[in-house]
């Protein structure tokens, strides 16, 4: 069952945690020259433009980086800024919000020529978009299922990995696979850095992944939630966004806090930010 479609969801607050958090730890690993392999087990189309009838639909973007952008000018954060300074390098037109970056579009950017970067999508219609997007040549589009994939890959021939893991999470399973396919990861490239995307659901499925990566014996996870309000009542519906990352950069931590410093208010009233260990050292 693959019914999911970011393109319905693109930009939104999750998507804004999510990249930020991607950047930080990317803008990180660049300080070195050793080589990396970047690895999306789940890629997505790669760009998407905010006009489609898919995105209009919900236009959850209105909720997440648009408000961002229109404060841009004045948001004096260093993360924050160089984030959406990127931004603007993937609008055809810099002054003008019109297309969103995915997750794929983020990796690239910070391709050097000593860097791999695999691209993992199992949705057909998804990978076809992703296949047309302009990409370096060192990354490479696969279309298979990702967190298998990613068990494929490791040991790698670099010296450092980074993974992001980023499900739709349609089965409640995916939980347990992410865990799994986590821990796999880090048992073959025990320093690899490892981000995993959850969302916070009033059922609180992501409590799985969470438990089984606490009792897998990995320390050095750190994780961040960002809740745009709280859990309805009637049980519904996803109100807030989590990632772990695993052996993260150090003060990663800090910077993020300060650029959720600003964005927070800018996501409504009652939008909070919260991080810490979930395993320390
Ligand atoms: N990472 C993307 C980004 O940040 O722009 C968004 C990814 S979206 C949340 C999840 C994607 O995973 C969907 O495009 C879906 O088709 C794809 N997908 C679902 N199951 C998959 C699997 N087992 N392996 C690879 N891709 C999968």
């Amino acid at each position: 069952m693959l019914s999911y479609q970011h393109a319905y969801h693109t930009g939104n607050f999750a998507d804004v945690q999510k990249h930020l958090t991607l950047c930080v730890v990317t803008n990180h690993l660049l300080r070195k020259e050793s080589a990396i392999t970047y690895v999306d087990t789940h890629a997505g189309r790669g760009l998407y433009p905010l006009a489609t009838k898919e995105t209009q639909r919900l236009q959850e973007y209105r909720e997440g980086i648009w408000p961002l952008w229109q404060a841009r000018q004045r948001l004096t954060d260093p993360l924050l800024s160089h984030w959406l300074t990127m931004l603007e390098r993937a609008q055809p037109v810099a002054s003008e919000l019109t297309h969103y970056p995915g997750s794929p579009w983020w990796l690239a950017y910070s391709l050097r020529e000593q860097d791999q970067l695999k691209l993992f999508e199992l949705h057909p219609g998804e990978h076809e978009h992703l296949r047309t997007q302009m990409l370096p040549q060192q990354a490479q589009r696969v279309y298979g299922d990702g967190l298998a994939g990613m068990c494929g890959l490791v040991p790698v021939a670099t010296p450092r990995l980074c993974v992001l893991i980023d499900p739709s999470y349609e089965r409640k399973e995916e939980y347990q696979e992410v865990a799994d396919t986590a821990i796999y990861t880090l048992a073959k490239a025990r320093h690899g850095i490892v981000l995993i995307w959850y969302p916070l659901l009033p059922a609180g499925h992501h409590c799985t992944l969470l438990a089984r990566l606490k009792e897998s014996g990995i320390r050095k996870i750190w994780r961040s939630e960002l809740q745009l309000h709280a859990p309805s009542e009637q049980g519904r519906g996803m109100y807030g966004s989590g990632m772990l990352v695993i052996n993260p950069p150090w003060g990663i931590d800090e910077r993020l806090a300060a650029a959720m410093a600003h964005i927070t208010p800018l996501l409504g009233g009652e939008c909070g930010y919260r991080a810490e260990w979930l395993v320390e050292e």
